[in-house]
Parts: structure tokens; sequence; C-alpha cells
């Protein structure tokens, strides 16, 4: 779904431009918006970028991180930025629920919604859509999108870093099924404009702490539970370890992966307890759809990596899994 002829057409002027990304951003959200970002400046438009909830601090390295807006440090501006916006691009998300309290002024704002996205079954609420479920990532869209509009040779390095780091961490390091010959040749081309692969990899990867490792090290030890016969690995995380390693946010990232490493295990799954909610994260492999299991989960996402959210206790979130996965056990150990 390329609406291109008429984004080209929309961008033919200086507009006023909003990003947008989804709820605790994650590498590919913060990389996609801040790689348009300089790109849509470079070519003269007056650009906000609008976050709804904080971020790790191991994304903020990006040539200009620091004038991205997040949302409820002052929602008055937020406001205003989506008020006044002639076009509110919204990358990596793909229904409004994800955006938190962006929501509201996302909606009622007069200016175009642009959706660049590439998670499966969008909701309609973007005016136009760059949308590709099969890309690896938002950032190889924007990619795509800055090629389309005859401007590869304008990609300059802080554009590049950005469109890097969305790709590096949507691919796990380029190990996971979404990495393409398109994605390695967009790499390429990424690293002859100045990427520095070493660097980026410290910079987002290389910065924990070591009681996240003793955190991952407790959940691996105390929190993962195996079942053999559904094929299926998961960890249920409860607030109090949280609060005992003083776990910040990010550290959770890539915890999930492990349980998927163990032989096979087809399905794993994360649970962990934030406030009221039990947040899920779901990763697997051959015919097992983590996308079908989150959206009973009031989420969705992608066909091998997925998201949802319970308002229950980590215990009931599990009866509600168990069960789930009963029901599909043929699936799950095919
Ligand atoms: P994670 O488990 O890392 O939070 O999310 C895995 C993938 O699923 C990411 O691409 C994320 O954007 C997506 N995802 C997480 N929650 C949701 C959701 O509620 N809806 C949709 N459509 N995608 C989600
Ligand atoms: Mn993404």
């Amino acid at each position: 779904m390329h609406d291109i002829d008429s984004i080209r057409e929309l961008l033919q002027t200086t507009r006023r431009i909003a990003i947008t990304t989804h709820a605790k951003p994650d590498g590919d959200a913060i990389g996609s918006s801040m790689a348009l970002y300089h790109y849509l400046r470079k070519k003269g438009h007056k650009v906000d970028v609008v976050t709804p909830t904080v971020y790790a601090d191991f994304l903020k390295w990006l040539p200009d991180n620091d004038k991205v807006l997040v949302g409820p440090e002052d929602p008055d501006r937020a406001g205003w930025i989506f008020e006044g916006a002639d076009i509110i691009f919204c990358l990596d998300f793909n229904g409004l629920s994800r955006i938190n309290d962006l929501e509201k002024p996302v909606k009622d704002a007069m200016g175009k919604r642009v959706m660049i996205d590439h998670h499966l079954d969008p909701q309609p609420f973007y005016d136009l859509a760059y949308w590709d479920p099969q890309a690896s990532s938002t950032a190889e869209l924007v990619y795509r999108l800055i090629g389309e509009l005859g401007d590869h040779e304008h990609i300059d390095l802080p554009i590049a870093q950005a469109i890097y780091m969305g790709v590096l961490t949507d691919t796990g390091s380029f190990r996971f099924s979404n990495t393409s010959p398109a994605v390695h040749r967009m790499v390429a081309h990424l690293m002859e404009i100045g990427v520095d692969v070493n660097e980026i990899y410290d910079s987002i990867f290389n910065q924990g702490t070591v009681t996240r490792l003793q955190f991952l090290g407790h959940c691996l030890s105390e929190c993962l539970t195996i079942l053999p016969e559904l094929k299926t690995a998961y960890f249920k995380v409860p607030r109090e370890v949280f609060r005992k390693y003083n776990v910040r946010v990010g550290d959770t990232e890539g915890l999930v992966n492990y349980a998927l490493s163990i032989r096979d295990i087809n399905l794993a799954v994360l649970m962990t307890q934030q406030d009221d909610l039990t947040k899920l994260s779901f990763r697997s492999r051959g015919t097992v759809s983590s996308a079908a299991l989150a959206e009973q989960f009031n989420g969705g996402g992608h066909f091998y990596a997925a998201g949802g959210r319970l308002q229950a206790t980590p215990e009931d979130t599990e009866k509600k899994l168990l069960e789930l996965l009963e029901a599909s056990k043929e699936q799950l150990v095919s």
C-alpha cells in the first residue's frame, strides 16, 4: 500500500510536519522517526518529533535527539504541534491505541495523517499510507520512501545512522527472518555514507548496568517455565523483581529471545507486571503466529514478533495464556 504520488505532492511545498511513533518507542520507532526528521528538515520543512512516552537511554545517542518532545512532559506543546501540523507522519504503528494520550490530538488534527509502517492489519486511522508488512523495519521503509522521492543521494550521516539504528534493532542484528537481501544492500549503502557499525552497536547494546545483568540472571533462573509438550517457554516476571533490580525502561529488551534459544521451542512469551497490567511479548518460529496470539491480549504485531497487554495479574494472564496454548497445541508442536 504505497500512496507515493500523493505523498510526493504533499511534500512539494514547505510544510509544518509532526512525526510521532508508538508508546515505549524502540530502536526502530526512534530510528525511523529521526531519519525522517533529518530528511524532511534538509528539504526545508519545519519538523517536530513527539513521542507518547519516554524511551531508553541507549536510544538517545542520535544527533538532535534533544529536539524530541516526550508528549506527557509538555502536553500543551504537543497539542499545539499536532494542531498546527499540515502533515502528521505516524511511524512504526498501525492503530491509534498504540500512542496513548496522543490519540486524541492526532485524531482531531486537521492535517493529513500519513502512516509509514510494517505491522500486520493496520486500522484505518490514516489518510495516506506507505505500508509493507514484508519490510524489515519502518526505518527500511523511510529509506525506500526517500529513494522513491528521488533523494537517495541526499542521505547524509545523521539520516543513515538513524536508519541503521532502526534496521539493526528490528532485525535482531540481522538474524531474524525479516533480514532480506534488500536489507543488506541498504546497509552496504549506509556504510558507504559513513555509518560505523561497531560504534553504533556499542552505543545501543553495550550500555548496560551490572544490575541489568543481574536482573537477566534472576529472570533466567527464577522466572522461566518450560512446557516441552507445547514447545513453549515463558517468563513471568512480577513487580517485586523489577523493584529489586531497579529495572529501567529498555532493560527487558531482548529477554524474551532467550526463551526462543532453547532447542525445540517454537513459542516464547514474556509476561511482565506493570501497574495494573500484565504486558506480553511473543516470539515464535515455524507456523506459530505471534500476532494471532497477541490479538487475544489486545495487541498485535508481526507474524514472528508481537505484543499485547491484559488488565490482570501475571497469574491470571498466565492462566489465560495456558488455556489458549492448549487450544492451539496442534500448531505449536507441528
Ligand atoms: P515487543 O514484544 O517488543 O513489545 O513487541 C514486538 C513487536 O510487536 C514490535 O514490532 C511491536 O511494535 C509490536 N507490538 C507490540 N504491541 C503491539 C500492539 O499492541 N499492537 C500491534 N499492532 N503491535 C504491537
Ligand atoms: Mn518496527
